[in-house]
């Protein structure tokens, strides 16, 4: 048992701050919340960890990551073949999760068996990080987005092909489903009977479905036919938006790396070609839907989760201070902002009932942070130490 003490716990529900708090953990639980003379009461014997200046708040969960993403990757042929190099690469961007206080990624797109794998050496105990759940492979149709040269697609045309592609994900330990419906034009990829298909599919084994709707095409068809989650969903408008809560639907914007995109792009292509061109255009026109849409649509009710979704090997893999603070520059309260980042992701992940809140009787996935993001956000940054079910797992306390 341990006792953990902090300036003030942010609980996560977007509006509960708790000063002048501790929480007790036994094990892999937080058992209470209180007073520090009343939790030294309750278990008198156990160790306390005062955290002078700190801030106690839920561990994060990153929704949209690709902890075995190639793309743009100069070492990308040799990693396709090379199944132990790509596993090192999976095991660092794990560490480097934890290490700015994430405790649960939703892998939405990974190289085949990268979910068994990571979930097998957890399990065994040899390595440790945040918990990881896993879309396995995604779904392209021919010629779709992804299509080309990326191990973490299965390109797959057609409802009874699909059905099998969904059926053989669930054999290989997916969590969740992942489809790619769209790229750079404003047509949804695949047709609204392949799109059924596959939510039916999953649906009736029990999984969850994510699609990348970018479009505004592939939204309304991604809508229509029931998926849980979309992904990017740029042109989520105010008429789809509608649509989209009456039938409980969420949101994953993954607005920051859009913005930074445009950027990167723009610094990779000094001389970009015409198709180099459209494709910068088309990253700032999405840019533009999220200014429209973002805070309306958080505002009418959507379910918006952080997601970081970061595929360019020069940047790191989980900036999930960046999504947090976008938000908040687009309008959201940093109290706001964080329950994107703790208790929505869990809502979404049907995980409520074990994660994203500092509540009793929930898993010990714990981030403390120097400062206190409530009232300046960029606090996020000041990660001291990561709990993971309850187990220190990165302390940078200064002793
Ligand atoms: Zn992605």
């Amino acid at each position: 048992m341990k006792i953990i003490k902090a300036d003030r716990i942010i609980v996560g529900d977007g509006k509960t701050i708790l000063p002048d708090s501790a929480v007790l953990i036994d094990k892999d639980r937080i058992v209470k919340i209180g007073e520090l003379e009343e939790l030294q009461k309750a278990a008198p014997e156990c160790e306390t960890e005062v955290l002078e200046g700190c801030t106690l708040l839920p561990g994060l969960i990153d929704m949209h990551v690709h902890i075995s993403g190639l793309y743009r990757r100069p070492e990308k042929a040799e990693m396709q073949e090379n199944a132990a190099y790509l596993m090192l690469m999976v095991y660092k961007h794990l560490q480097d999760a934890l290490s700015v206080g994430i405790t649960t990624l939703r892998g939405v797109g990974e190289a085949k068996g990268i979910g068994a794998a990571v979930r097998n050496g957890y399990r065994k105990g040899f390595i440790k990080g945040p918990r990881y759940l896993t879309c396995e492979r995604s779904l392209t149709r021919t010629g779709g987005h992804g299509s080309t040269g990326e191990v973490a697609k299965i390109e797959v045309d057609g409802p009874w092909n699909l059905r099998q592609a969904v059926r053989n994900n669930i054999k290989e330990g997916a969590d969740w489903i992942k489809v790619m419906d769209s790229h750079r034009g404003h047509l949804s990829e695949y047709t609204l009977e392949e799109l059924c298909a596959i939510t039916d599919e999953a649906h009736r084994n029990g999984k969850k479905c994510a699609i990348h709707a970018g479009t505004e095409d592939s939204v309304a068809y991604a809508v229509e036919a029931g998926f849980d989650t979309i992904e990017h969903g740029c042109y989520l408008n105010e008429e789809l938006c509608k649509k989209a809560m009456e039938k409980g639907l969420a949101w994953i914007p993954t607005v920051y790396v859009y913005e930074n995109s445009v950027d990167y792009m723009k610094s990779v292509t000094p001389n970009p070609t015409k198709a180099e061109q459209a494709g910068i255009r088309f990253l700032e026109d999405t840019v533009d839907g999220y200014r429209k849409n973002f805070l309306r649509n958080y505002q009418a009710g959507m379910l918006i989760a952080t997601g970081t979704d970061i595929c360019f090997p020069e940047m790191f893999i989980t900036p999930i201070y960046d999504e947090i603070e976008t938000f908040v520059r687009y309008g959201l309260t940093p109290m706001q902002a964080l329950q994107c980042a703790t208790e929505n992701g869990a809502k979404i992940l049907d995980m409520d009932d074990e994660i994203g809140l500092v509540k009793e009787g929930l898993c010990a996935d714990l981030l403390v942070v120097e400062g206190n993001p409530a009232e300046t956000i960029t606090d996020i940054r000041n990660v001291r130490q990561v709990y993971r079910a309850g187990e220190l797992l990165v302390n940078k306390m200064v002793k």
